[in-house]
């Protein structure tokens, strides 16, 4: 069947990474220059491209990208790297399989995780999450020394998501498409379980092996990447709006 296969990104990692900052921005999860995205170089697993500090992340152009080793030492790019940069390395560390970890401090995701409650599978995004959303509470401040970007590496474990209470989230994945749409959905479960608590509170939601066959049926990688091609479009199309008016 036509599209029912992963697909192969034309674009090269850094402006896959590019990309993925600028739907993270356009989904809403941007906190003025807060929020950072990395790959990992194809050519040198221990190197990672990384979005600089100082900036928003829809601004984000590929020769802004820096390049930074394992233990956040930048080697490559004139500009800043961020203080948290210990949630990328520690994780990239860890899981060899990662490409790519988003951290954002995307507000519904912020307002879920301060509430102690489970996500539960509301609408079908929560169903990517059916085998656990971790909750890291040792502590809230910033992830500013590898000791605490080993904590969170290790609190989210073999998962893809988890959320820092009252800080934020942070997403990875085997392709950027899968970090970066991972981010997107989980904002959206957390979004569309806090309107169902608004209205009184869930009453039903998707049972745990139903959750585990939508899982594998919907977010598969074709699926990650075809979405995240469908937000480039939409950000290509706002961006060529933007340079005719
Ligand atoms: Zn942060």
């Amino acid at each position: 069947m036509p599209g029912y296969r992963q697909q192969t990104m034309e674009w090269d990692i850094k402006t896959q990474l590019m990309y993925g900052c600028k739907i993270v921005a356009l989904d809403g999860q941007g906190d003025l220059i807060w929020g950072h995205l990395t790959a990992r170089d194809p050519e040198q697993p221990d190197r990672l491209f990384m979005k600089p500090a100082a900036m928003g992340l829809e601004e984000i152009a590929v020769e802004d990208l820096i390049q930074i080793d394992l233990s956040g030492q930048k080697v490559g790019g004139e500009r800043q790297v961020h203080n948290e940069v210990f949630i990328h390395t520690e994780i990239m560390r860890r899981r060899p399989e990662v490409q790519c970890v988003v951290h954002t401090h995307a507000p519904w995701a912020v307002a879920f995780g301060s509430l102690e409650q489970p996500l539960v599978p509301v609408g079908h995004e929560g169903s990517l999450f059916a085998d656990g959303l971790p909750v890291f509470s040792q502590f809230t401040d910033l992830v500013v020394t590898p000791e605490r970007g080993e904590a969170v590496a290790s609190a989210l474990g073999a998962h893809n998501a988890i959320l820092l209470r009252n800080h934020g989230l942070v997403t990875c994945g085997t392709s950027i498409p899968e970090a970066v749409m991972t981010a997107v959905f989980l904002e959206k479960a957390c979004r569309v379980q806090m309107m169902a608590m608004a209205a009184g509170g869930p009453k039903a939601w998707t049972p745990p092996e139903e959750a585990q066959v939508k899982k594998q049926r919907i977010y598969r990688p074709w699926a990650f990447e075809s979405a995240f091609r469908y937000l480039v479009r939409r950000i290509e199309e706002m961006e060529s709006g933007r340079a005719r008016s």
